[in-house]
């Protein structure tokens, strides 16, 4: 049950008759406002408080994540509104190989008009035996590329002890789909209060999906993006199945802003401007692509990320079809 308190008012009250039932609870600040959610619903139904505004008993796991008390949420990201009519262009390497490379595909993905730039420097790899990233090297570059470029960053973070010093560093953190339920790293990124760009387990439900953004919420950060970037079916064509009606439902479940990876499911760089006006289509208020000034040299998913002169062509796609649906880049 979501107890959303009177503005100034006092959860003391509320508590006291939440315990006096054994029931469970948290007090969150979430935009703005302080929330008490107790649990389970069948022992807190009959709380009332004087100092309660609005009590919802949700339909669903993830109460904070839900749209049943809030429409959209839109947040700002240097200047960059995520989640309005214009959607947000987010391209880059997959990951940061050196200085010459960042600053480069900074340059021409800024010029294309891409709204912030990503590249790993810590990176989830599938075998011990490729490219891990650069790490700390990496991210100093990432430093570097937003004060000589002057474009926000997205990079991605696995380890909760590392969330404190890549904060630091960037402005958007990314939560890889191998860490989607990684708890201990959810919780830390919460604490944080950086925007979150919350990628979807390849082998995750979308209620499972939701329920980790709960777990970021729940620690009062609300600036999160859910990240759509395929998950493992029986397909092999493509290297995950791109799951739009996942994303859909996610969009129109929770009132967080959605985004779409066309890169990882396509595996292909052939296939990612299809994915991408499709999940542009349907109501994508991100997209993030992988870019590399010279893909077939590139240290980590080559064949799928897409050369500047692509991504041009890609950005002139987007911008028809976000104007067919009402939006704008
Ligand atoms: C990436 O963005 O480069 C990445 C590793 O993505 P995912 O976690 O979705 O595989
Ligand atoms: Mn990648």
């Amino acid at each position: 049950m979501m107890f959303i308190l009177k503005p100034n008012r006092d959860e003391s009250k509320i508590v006291e008759s939440i315990r006096s039932r054994s029931a469970s609870y948290r007090v969150v600040d979430l935009y703005g406002r302080r929330i008490v959610i107790a649990w389970p619903d069948k022992l807190v139904e009959d709380v009332i408080d004087e100092d309660v505004e609005l009590k919802i008993r949700s339909r669903y796991k993830f109460p904070l994540t839900s749209n049943e008390w809030r429409e959209k949420t839109i947040f700002n990201i240097d200047g960059i509104e995520i989640g309005s009519r214009k959607i947000v262009i987010i391209a880059g390497p997959c990951a940061v190989e050196n200085e010459e490379q960042m600053i480069e595909v900074a340059r021409a993905v800024k010029r294309a008009g891409a709204s912030l730039i990503r590249g790993g420097a810590f990176k989830p790899r599938t075998s011990p035996y490729t490219f891990q990233g650069l790490g700390l090297e990496g991210l100093n570059i990432l430093k570097k590329v937003k004060d000589v470029v002057g474009i926000p960053i997205v990079s991605e973070v696995m380890d909760p002890r590392d969330v404190y010093t890549v904060s630091e560093y960037v402005d958007v953190l990314q939560i890889g789909a191998r860490n989607a339920q990684n708890y201990p790293l959810l919780k830390e990124v919460g604490k944080s209060r950086k925007p979150v760009l919350l990628k979807r387990g390849f082998g995750m439900t979308v209620e499972e999906w939701l329920l980790s953004a709960e777990y970021i919420l729940l620690e009062g950060n609300g600036q999160v993006v859910l990240c759509e970037r395929g998950i493992r079916t029986f397909e092999s064509t493509t290297r995950f199945t791109f799951d739009i009606a996942g994303m859909v439902v996610a969009k129109k479940t929770s009132h967080l802003p959605v985004a779409a990876d066309p890169s990882h499911p396509s595996g292909k760089r052939e296939y990612v401007e299809a994915l991408t006006l499709a999940a542009v289509a349907a109501g994508a208020d991100v997209v993030m692509v992988e870019v590399h000034p010279e893909p077939s040299k590139a240290l980590s998913d080559s064949e799928q990320q897409l050369t500047v002169k692509e991504f041009e062509n890609l950005m002139e796609g987007i911008k028809a079809v976000a104007q067919a649906i009402g939006r704008s880049i």
